[in-house]
């Protein structure tokens, strides 16, 4: 692969507004400019046939894909995953994990810090997201009841010296799991309130004890009461948390994604997918945790009917958010990268399309389907031969 790419005739969605052309300098974006591309016999050309190009999606939220699972825990696995989110244009990803035995939640984590980094023709792997075990049982949504527990500080001293954890949901409201939000917070891992039946007040002490995100907002949560505002009215009116949401129409009604816009800013929304397994295959059976899940009308439930994560993909989120909200594509590139990028960290080298940045890009074309993705100037995606 050459590593100048110089995409053309494309809207470049940067912070300071439209350009006309981005050129990349192997795994950078080295120029962005306005008006006629300059002539580089050395570059590839790619057309962008009047698109879009932004910053590629990243994924905190995703637990599997095209037949993987995270709680696989083989090679095979994250790199099935990763190649199948490039498709959909992301670059970067936390692996999701579930909740479950102590042995299967280590296996996994060993896995993906064993994998940590590029996947060949995929996706990058950023590290993983703990999604439980150390949440309410009555908030347990699709996670498997018979494994929540109280966080138990040898259990995750363990975990954590794995060195791979970048985000965790926890429910705050059990004194025992204090000490854990405070040890993730030191060590700048994202803490997400999420699987809860908190109030407010413990939710505001949550982000005392350092939480600053809370997981798929709206579902597996309390919600807003007048009287008794919930981790809901939390993360609507704190600052200090910013908001994941599924944005499938499924989990959230596209009423409720654009009331959370509107009351956090596109600066407090992260999208994310929830996606399973059966994300990207066809109607039938699936498993998630253990459980069998049911995939029909582009819902997967378990037996009872509860939602078990989702098979959405973060174009498709992208395309139903604007539907939802109204907003420009460039208005919601924070929502789909840079606001993720700040909260892990990496806000200063990913996220936006800046010269000097991280060559992560995205290609839509008018209707907002993937053309072709783009991972630290690597093409992990194309719709078309190249
Ligand atoms: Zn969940």
């Amino acid at each position: 692969m050459p590593s100048l790419l110089l995409f053309q005739n494309v809207r470049v969605l940067t912070p300071e507004g439209d350009a006309d052309w981005l050129l990349t300098d192997g795994a950078h974006i080295a120029h962005i400019g306005m008006g006629a591309p300059p002539d580089l016999p050395m570059a590839r050309r790619i057309d962008g046939e009047g698109g879009y190009l932004l910053p590629a999606f990243i994924d905190v939220h995703v637990h599997g894909g095209n037949g993987f699972d995270t709680m696989d825990a083989t090679p095979e696995a994250l790199r099935g995953m990763a190649a199948f989110f490039a498709a959909h244009g992301v670059a970067h990803f936390l692996a999701t994990t579930m909740t479950a035995n102590r042995e299967s939640v280590r296996r996994a984590l060993r896995n993906a810090a064993a994998c940590l980094g590029a996947q060949p023709n995929g996706a990058t792997l950023l590290g993983v997201h703990l999604e439980g075990p150390y949440i309410n049982a009555k908030a347990k949504g699709a996670q498997p009841g018979d494994y929540v527990r109280l966080a138990n500080a040898a259990e995750y001293a363990d975990w954590l010296a794995l060195n791979v954890i970048r985000q965790v949901t926890v429910a705050p409201e059990f004194p025992e799991n204090a000490a854990f939000i405070r040890a993730c917070a030191e060590r700048g891992i994202v803490v997400s309130l999420g699987h809860t039946l908190a109030s407010y007040e413990q939710a505001l002490a949550a982000v005392d004890d350092g939480a600053r995100q809370t997981t798929h907002t709206y579902n597996a949560m309390t919600g807003l009461h007048h009287r008794a505002p919930g981790v809901l009215g939390a993360a609507l009116t704190c600052d200090a948390l910013l908001c994941e949401v599924i944005a499938d129409n499924l989990h959230v009604h596209p009423a409720a994604m654009a009331l959370l816009v509107r009351a956090k800013g596109t600066q407090g929304v992260i999208a994310i997918t929830d996606a399973i397994r059966a994300a990207g295959l066809a109607t039938g059976e699936s498993e998630l945790g253990g459980q069998t899940v049911y995939v029909r009308d582009g819902k997967a439930t378990l037996a009872d009917g509860t939602l078990a994560g989702s098979i959405l993909t973060m174009d498709a989120a992208l395309r139903n958010l604007q539907a939802a909200t109204g907003l420009s594509v460039a208005a919601l590139v924070p929502i789909f990268s840079t606001n993720a990028a700040r909260q892990l960290g990496l806000a200063h080298r990913k996220g936006s399309l800046r010269a000097g940045y991280d060559a992560d890009l995205v290609l839509l074309d008018s209707a907002l389907s993937v053309r072709r993705t783009v991972a630290e100037g690597r093409l992990i995606y194309s719709a078309v031969e190249m």
